[in-house]
């Protein structure tokens, strides 16, 4: 119960905001479940907020709201600061909920990965400086590393929570100016399988590009959510038998694919590759003999990349990207992967 007054507590001094109190700027984003806006205050005379962001959304607005003030309180650092969330009763479309967070920066990866000098625009946006280096694969590498850890931190944080967030691509991740480091957003389709919260599949709401081959996150067998105390008794255990965090590590697999691969990045380049690796029964290994004889230079060129130290980030991304979901790796188990190794990257600048 003493978290029960620390969240009041919170509460009462957050700041609560109510329709008016927004001046709305450029459109950010729109889906089917809402529009996003960056915004500032009206009144800019309280505390210095900065630049905020609103979604107008859905009816699903309601369990994004719960989503963002749960990893708030759970996992802040995985996830864009949420400001706060209501529900707005007075708009002509009807029922509303809007949420605030702050603005984290302009970009996201998916933005970032769009550019040309990719992964060289983001450099020194995270490791702070350019690196003594020259251009080429080791270079590229080591920032693809940083990012992929980034995302693996905030995703561990998550899953750890007991969230998947099911709709992770790169449009979906953004860059935080403030804390130079990648964070997740955008919990609108995420499920929250410790208190049954969102626990039916929604797979309408799954991006196809980036979804994992399993259709339902859980198994058919448990088609309905359970009341509450029930889901909160059973789901460590559902979480063990059907590993549903896998989804995420699926999706985070073909955004690796993506960096190292110059020719995915596009979304017809990514559908591209979905569809052959789909031919090989989503055997990875398959695929690459079958690609790499006849790769163009881009293609070859990531192989190269995956290939240095002994080919530790093909093992990786195939830990990642794998049929079943319980041959994948977690998201802890792939920040202890030796991709990630700090001596191995010393070594390796040692003997530049
Ligand atoms: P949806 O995909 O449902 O439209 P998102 O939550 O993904 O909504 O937000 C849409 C876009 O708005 C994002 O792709 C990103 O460009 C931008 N955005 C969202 N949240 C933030 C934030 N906290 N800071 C900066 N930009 C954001
Ligand atoms: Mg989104």
């Amino acid at each position: 119960w003493d978290m029960f007054v620390l969240a009041f507590v919170e509460r009462l001094f957050r700041p609560t905001y109510k329709k008016d109190d927004f001046v709305l700027g450029k459109k950010l984003g729109e889906g089917a479940f809402g529009v996003v806006y960056k915004v500032s205050l009206a009144k800019k005379s309280s505390a210095k907020e900065g630049d905020l962001v609103l979604k107008k959304a859905t009816e699903y607005g309601a369990v994004e709201i719960w989503m963002n003030e749960r990893v708030r309180r759970a996992c802040a650092s995985s996830c864009a600061d949420f400001v706060y969330g209501f529900l707005e009763s007075s708009s002509k479309k009807g029922a509303e909920y809007w949420l605030i967070w702050r603005f984290e920066g302009e970009s996201t990866l998916a933005d970032l990965m769009q550019s040309k000098e990719f992964p060289y625009n983001v450099e020194s946006m995270i490791l702070g400086e350019v690196q003594d280096l020259p251009k080429g694969i080791e270079r590229e590498n080591k920032i693809i590393q940083t990012i992929l850890r980034q995302l693996l931190f905030a995703l561990d944080g998550l899953h750890s929570t007991g969230i998947v967030h099911r709709d992770i691509k790169p449009q979906n991740i953004i860059f935080s100016e403030g804390s130079r480091t990648f964070k997740i957003i955008d919990l609108g389709a995420a499920t929250d399988l410790r208190v049954g919260i969102n626990y039916i599949p929604k797979e309408f709401l799954l991006d196809p590009r980036y979804a994992a081959p399993e259709q339902y996150i859980m198994s058919t067998q448990t088609p309905s959510a359970p009341s509450a105390p029930v889901a909160a008794a059973l789901s460590p255990v559902l979480w063990q038998l059907n590993l549903p965090d896998r989804f995420d590590i699926y999706s985070t697999g073909l955004i690796l694919l993506q960096m190292a691969f110059p020719s995915f990045r596009s979304d017809s380049g990514l559908i591209q590759f979905n569809r052959q690796l789909k031919r090989c029964d989503y055997d990875l290994v398959a695929w690459r003999k079958n690609a790499e004889p006849r790769a163009s230079a881009d293609l070859r060129k990531g192989f190269e990349l995956l290939d240095l130290d002994g080919g530790i980030g093909w093992e990786l991304l195939t830990s990642m990207v794998r049929y079943k979901a319980r041959q994948r790796t977690s998201a802890k188990a792939a920040l202890a992967h030796p991709y990630f190794d700090k001596e191995g990257l010393l070594a390796l600048s040692f003997m530049q």
